[in-house]
């Protein structure tokens, strides 16, 4: 059920990976919130039905099924915020993506630019657009999907670290550059999520499993909606004077 007094109360929110983990927890809990949203992932089926779930728990939810590495699809994503729901408020741009984390020498160039096309220029192309949008109303929020792995070297691969490490320095400069025409820009550094991006890796990885985990001083995995909540807080009004900051929702892993 949608709430009119929430922290999100009528704002427009556009959230991308919405089609799993960390970015649907967000589709749900923003609209809890009061947010409405226009979802961005590239299964369209998916996000129909997290779309229909929302709107039968009384919430505003519309699809823009699409991919993050194409700057086109992010303009129709936004223009679709303003066409739905008046405006542009938030976004929450969180797709991303993990390929390989062989040593340096032996990643493919391919998925470097995977990685980075995704994880970079996805965040490029949605801020690109959003602030455009933020622009003409007067401001806003951002919130970017950087990890712990954009702080420290973690197991996840060299282009991995270097992408959320990028997520940050996009997230600084922006805010820097509008601050003063009222977006704010933050970004989060979840430590290890519950979602199929971890479901996969450890798949593939198995014995990197336990030692993820225990390297956190809370020594668990986070709920995708542990992680969605730090956003919605950056995103609503009650984080007024935060921008430019890297919020770590990690259990305390980067900590020592
Ligand atoms: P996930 O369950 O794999 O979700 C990733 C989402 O991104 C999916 O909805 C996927 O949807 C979407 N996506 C991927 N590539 C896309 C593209 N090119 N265009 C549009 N959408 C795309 O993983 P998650 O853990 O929730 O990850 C969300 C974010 O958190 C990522 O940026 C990830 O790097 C970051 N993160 C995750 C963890 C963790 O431990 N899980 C930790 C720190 C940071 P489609 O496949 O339908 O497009």
């Amino acid at each position: 059920m949608a709430h009119a007094h929430g922290s999100l109360a009528g704002k427009s929110i556009l959230i991308t990976g919405a089609t799993s983990g960390i970015g649907e927890a967000a589709a749900r809990v923003f609209t809890r919130r009061g947010a409405r949203v226009v979802l961005v992932a590239r299964r369209e089926d998916r996000l129909k039905t997290l779309v229909d779930e929302i709107r039968s728990a009384g919430g505003q939810a519309v699809q823009a099924a699409g991919d993050v590495r194409d700057s086109e699809h992010m303009a129709r994503a936004v223009a679709l915020a303003a066409e739905a729901f008046g405006r542009l408020d938030a976004a929450f741009n969180n797709a991303g993506t993990v390929v390989d984390r062989s040593p340096l020498h032996l990643v493919d160039d391919s998925a470097f630019d995977t990685v980075m096309d995704t994880n970079v220029r996805g965040v490029w192309n949605c801020m690109r657009h959003e602030i455009g949008a933020m622009l003409t109303t007067g401001g806003g929020a951002i919130v970017n999907t950087s990890s712990v792995a954009g702080l420290v070297a973690t197991s996840a691969g060299a282009p991995y670290i270097a992408s959320k490490h990028a997520v940050i320095g996009l997230t600084k400069s922006a805010a820097v550059e509008y601050a003063a025409q009222g977006i704010r820009v933050n970004a989060i550094a979840p430590g290890l999520v519950r979602s199929e991006m971890t479901t996969d890796w450890y798949a593939r990885y198995p014995q990197t499993k336990e030692r993820s985990a225990a390297r956190a001083p809370q020594a668990r995995m986070a709920e995708p909606e542990e992680a969605a909540e730090a956003a919605a807080w950056l995103c609503s009004d009650e984080a007024s004077f935060v921008t430019g900051a890297t919020l770590s929702v990690d259990g305390g892993a980067t900590t020592w």
